[in-house]
């Protein structure tokens, strides 16, 4: 996952506004486009050309004003590539659909971005992004807002030294794993001889909100969890006045939730140095990174 900001409502000399890029396979999906997400992205090396979807929680301005970039700058790029025009959903709350229109029709432009607006009506899965499942839960905040959970389908590992013992090898492999058996130099082999079950992978995205349900529905067993992390614990009753969570109830989050790796962002300005927040999650769980900008962020290794 690639970080571009980790700034809530105000962005500072080291933070840009919030937006996330991930990369999963042949899928490119931004989360929350914040303010200056285009810049940001050129900075990464991430190319809005290849998204395959966008994500929206809320359409509070910190995670929604790079979206006229994103597809001004997708329009430029179809125009001026002879790629051929691929569709881009954007997902995000249906009762907002205002604010997404406004967004989308924010200045002049000759808009051949091929948006497709994926408004969500409820809670539940909401699309497949190539083998990958997309899910949405409401969270609790100031206006409606969703979080995300991507999930990628179980699946099989080889077992090398198995492999081995059959003797097959090279594109009878590929035969093998697709037809579910292949005749082999030493006899028939069944793709269950030589391979184990191999969970699929997850992510959840958490934010804007206070802690509730759905972020523990969201966050369940995850190999990665966003979450937001606006306040240390000692300015609960901001975080509690603006339906935010606290770096503590974002550990307590991952904890409860058994998500193997925490990142904490969506930082106030009020703190300059944001490991204080790492600090205080790494009390409730053992894995936790601290966002930065434009510091790329690993999902854990495979089990
Ligand atoms: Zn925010
Ligand atoms: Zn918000």
């Amino acid at each position: 996952m690639v970080v571009l900001g980790t700034a809530s409502q105000l962005p500072t000399r080291h933070r840009s506004h919030n937006s996330y890029a991930l990369r999963w396979d042949d899928q490119l999906i931004l989360f929350d486009p914040g303010e200056g997400t285009q810049r940001q992205c050129t900075l990464a090396g991430v190319a809005i050309a290849r998204a395959t979807a966008v994500c929206l929680t809320h359409f509070h301005g910190d995670h929604c004003l790079g979206l006229p970039g994103v597809i001004q700058r997708r329009s430029f790029d179809n125009r001026t590539t002879a790629a051929g025009i691929k569709p881009l959903p954007v997902f995000f709350p249906g009762d907002g659909i205002e604010f997404f229109e406004n967004l989308r029709n924010a200045s002049i432009s000759h808009d051949v971005s091929a948006v497709v607006p994926q408004p969500i009506d409820g809670p539940g899965v909401i699309g497949r992004l190539g083998d990958l499942t997309l899910s949405a839960v409401a969270l609790e905040h100031r206006c409606t807002t969703y979080g995300y959970r991507l999930d990628e389908p179980d699946g099989v590992s080889v077992v090398p030294e198995r492999l081995v013992e059959t003797g097959v090898s090279g594109p009878d492999v590929g035969i093998l794993l697709k037809q579910g058996w292949i005749d082999g130099p030493k006899g028939r082999v069944l793709a269950d001889d030589v391979t184990v079950a191999r969970k699929g992978q997850s992510m959840a995205f958490v934010m804007d909100t206070v802690m509730c349900d759905g972020a523990l529905e969201l966050a369940d067993g995850v190999d990665l969890l966003i979450s937001e992390s606006t306040y240390l614990h000692e300015h609960l009753d901001l975080a509690v006045e603006y339906s935010h969570m606290t770096a503590r109830q974002a550990g307590e989050l991952a904890a409860a939730a058994g998500a193997r790796r925490l990142v904490l962002t969506h930082f106030s300005a009020r703190y300059s140095d944001a490991s204080v927040m790492g600090d205080e999650a790494s009390r409730y769980h053992d894995d936790v990174v601290v966002a930065q900008d434009l510091v790329p962020v690993a999902v854990p290794r495979r089990r």
